[in-house]
């Protein structure tokens, strides 16, 4: 082994003993990255990769991006003081942009370190609110991994306890890829779902409090219900005065390419009550937060303090961020190269037996994968593509209930050379696991 596979071996054996056996890491030799730039990262054996998953997301303008470095160290030059006893001049300034920009009325904001802690705060407002602990989900949903979280994520695989201290009823919605309304048109899928929302009320006891659905599931594998279902189903919740959650923590800040969120893929629904954020908005720096209208982000009736939401060093990276993802219309650039990207992918998918479906939006495409010739989910297919990926160069995520969708979710600053480049990658990574799997890999 040369030395630096051998620093590899070292660390990885570290890093299992020591660090908990439920951490999930990518690849049978995990990746240790060093730096970044643009799209691209670094590992500490000296490849250079094009970063198609942005660290689940949250790379969300481009790595190492100066105007976000120049703010957080002179921010970190000046000090590092935190807490939400003092006044912050940058988090009052980005909480007025994201306020805002969230599309609610008489908005507030409250800044979190995580997407875990921004849902489990939008579950302590709307549990509160309602006077009940009932939360409707959605199947196949990602959450969080805090104790109440883990008891709204409608997937097993990242579920370890049942003994949440929420009750939780799970709608249909999320995935129709597969499942009994797999086949059914748009509008009929909307309408099986509303029942199935309808019938599940109906069997609740007592008060629901709220409704929490991602537009795009993440960690599902990048499923989503038709266009308009979350307005379908708000009609329902409006006669039950339950809320709507809205998380956006990965298909938020326009990367969706349409819409700056998630939810306006259904904008007859109108604004949510609440919405939570994160990932992204801090690329990279551990920032997120629930927006709510007043009247929601109230009703606690007790003091509450944050010692880490918010602090200078993060508000001040997101604000630049944040401002660099609208002067440059990334959103703009996500339709774009996106739509491209998902074109290509298309047609690369159409010759090969192993993809049953290329979906999403933006730059937030998933592929769906299957046994050879057959509709059998297979996770196998992933875990090669992602290996055979890696060695083309290019980093992707994978996800789903069945382990077997590909994520594809890059930098919104991706270019088209980049994007073309990617594609052929993935197009010979493709290729690799489907002549592994037929046997005939040479
Ligand atoms: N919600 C969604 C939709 C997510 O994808 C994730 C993270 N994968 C979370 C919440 C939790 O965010 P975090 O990992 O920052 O706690």
């Amino acid at each position: 082994a040369t030395e630096t596979e051998s620093a590899h071996a070292a660390l990885h054996a570290r890093h299992r003993a020591v660090l908990p056996d439920w951490l999930a890491t990518y690849y049978a030799r995990p990746i240790e990255l060093t730096h970044g730039e643009g799209r691209h990262v670094w590992d500490a054996e000296g490849r250079r990769y094009l970063d198609f998953f942005g660290g689940i997301l949250t790379t969300m303008t481009a790595h190492a991006l100066p105007e976000v470095t120049a703010a957080v160290t002179e921010q970190a030059g000046r000090i590092l003081h935190t807490s939400t006893l003092y006044l912050s001049r940058q988090a009052v300034e980005l909480a007025e942009h994201i306020a805002r920009l969230s599309g609610i009325p008489d908005a507030r904001v409250f800044f979190t370190t995580s997407g875990t802690e921004a849902n489990d705060t939008a579950l302590l407002l709307a549990t509160t609110y309602r006077g009940s602990n009932q939360i409707l989900a959605l199947r196949n949903s990602y959450h969080g991994r805090s104790f109440s979280a883990i008891g709204i994520t409608g997937n097993s695989a990242w579920s370890p306890t049942s003994l949440s201290p929420l009750q939780t009823l799970y709608v249909h919605g999320g995935v129709r890829t597969r499942g009994p309304y797999a086949h059914l048109s748009d509008a009929e899928f909307t309408a099986a779902c509303v029942a199935d929302l309808e019938e599940m009320l109906g069997q609740a006891s007592g008060t629901v409090a709220a409704l929490i659905a991602e537009p795009i599931q993440g960690v599902g594998g990048f499923t989503s219900g038709p266009d308009g279902l979350l307005a379908a189903f708000k009609r329902v919740l409006d006669r039950h005065g339950i809320l709507w959650i809205t998380d956006e923590v990965q298909t938020g800040w326009g990367r969706t390419g349409e819409h700056f969120w998630g939810w306006q893929a259904h904008g007859q629904a109108g604004p949510p009550d609440i919405l939570t954020f994160a990932k992204g908005v801090g690329n990279g720096l551990s920032m997120g937060g629930v927006v709510a209208r007043a009247e929601v982000m109230n009703c606690l009736g007790a003091n509450s303090i944050s010692t880490f939401g918010g602090s200078p060093i993060t508000t001040a990276g997101a604000l630049a961020n944040l401002g660099y993802l609208i002067d440059h219309d990334l959103q703009g650039n996500a339709r774009r190269v996106g739509g491209m990207l998902r074109s290509r992918l298309e047609s690369i998918a159409a010759g090969l037996d192993i993809v049953r479906e290329v979906r999403g939006r933006g730059l937030m495409l998933g592929v769906e994968l299957v046994e050879p010739g057959t509709d059998t989910p297979s996770a196998t297919a992933a875990s090669l593509v992602l290996e055979a990926a890696r060695e083309q160069g290019v980093l992707i995520g994978k996800g789903g209930r069945a382990g077997n969708a590909l994520r594809i979710a890059p930098p919104l600053s991706l270019t088209v050379a980049e994007a073309e480049e990617g594609a052929e990658a993935l197009a010979a990574a493709l290729k690799h696991a489907q002549s592994t799997m037929e046997g005939t890999a040479v």
